[in-house]
């Protein structure tokens, strides 16, 4: 028995598809349904506690690729004097896999590098792609109505813990995420912001390498620490703008965030 496909309908579901950021078909790796299965059903017959510790929360056992674009990403962070210099070296990195899967140019950031606060989103999405800044679509355009509101309009420098757009707009993976955090703790050392804004879960858990979900992390203060220990800093998980914009109910708890975190910028510092 032969099914017709009506060429109309692929079509549509096509436009459907795109019109909701699937642009793409495929993963960055194969995924093997197969052991995934068989890990759940060993899963199942381990007790809690073990199935936790054998979690990764951070890129463990990064594999030889991901070593050696993290040590290339480092040297040519160092390298970089300034957020110019930054921009620069990022454009030319080729060690991070989304460079290659679509993206059309890296995206970096945008705002003043004297900014006081450092926002710091997942990853440029299609919108972004395009225009070669982060947080320029729709949910960017609400983050900037919230920090207008705010007052936080031109004080904050805005980034991403990935600098090109994951093909279909998901989620970047931690390797992804480590192979650009070089150069993201080299912007926030150039920046040298007062403090953090995480935004989404993405963001919050490669950030501060915890497990939780956003709705768990969020409004709560963190210390962000740099990979050499060196350098520590107030972060504060909130909520994606993409979230509330399919989630109006949330933009409470999200303004709530802002309110938290604009006291502590606000606050006098002590004198030592
Ligand atoms: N979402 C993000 O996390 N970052 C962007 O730059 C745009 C959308």
């Amino acid at each position: 028995m032969s099914l017709a496909v009506d060429p109309r309908a692929v079509e549509s579901l096509l436009a459907f598809w795109a019109d909701a950021g699937v642009d793409a078909t495929y993963a960055e790796a194969p995924i093997d349904r197969l052991a995934e299965g068989a890990a759940l059903l060993r899963a199942k017959s381990q007790p809690a506690a073990v199935v936790a510790a054998a979690r990764p929360t951070l890129v463990s056992n990064a594999s030889p690729d991901v070593s050696a674009a993290i040590a290339q990403a480092r040297a040519s962070a160092a390298a970089c004097q300034d957020l110019e210099a930054l921009a620069a070296a990022i454009a030319a990195f080729d060690g991070c896999p989304l460079k290659t899967q679509g993206a059309r140019q890296a995206v970096v950031s945008r705002g003043p590098g004297d900014a006081p606060l450092m926002i710091i989103g997942e990853g440029p999405g299609a919108d972004e792609d395009a225009q070669g800044q982060p947080f320029v679509g729709r949910a960017g355009q609400l983050l900037d109505r919230m920090l207008k509101a705010a007052g936080l309009t031109d004080r904050a420098f805005i980034t991403n813990t990935v600098f090109w757009r994951p093909p279909g707009n998901r989620t970047p993976t931690p390797q992804e995420q480590a192979v650009c955090a070089p150069f993201l703790e080299r912007a926030i050392a150039l920046v040298n912001p007062k403090m953090l804004l995480l935004i989404g879960g993405a963001s919050a858990k490669a950030m501060l390498k915890r497990d939780e979900g956003i709705l768990s992390l969020r409004g709560r203060w963190f210390e962000w620490t740099s990979s050499d220990g060196a350098r520590e800093l107030p972060a504060l998980p909130t909520l994606h703008p993409a979230f509330l914009l399919r989630q109006p109910a949330a933009k409470k708890k999200a303004w709530q965030d802002l309110l938290i975190l604009t006291e502590r910028l606000d606050r006098p510092e002590r004198p030592h």
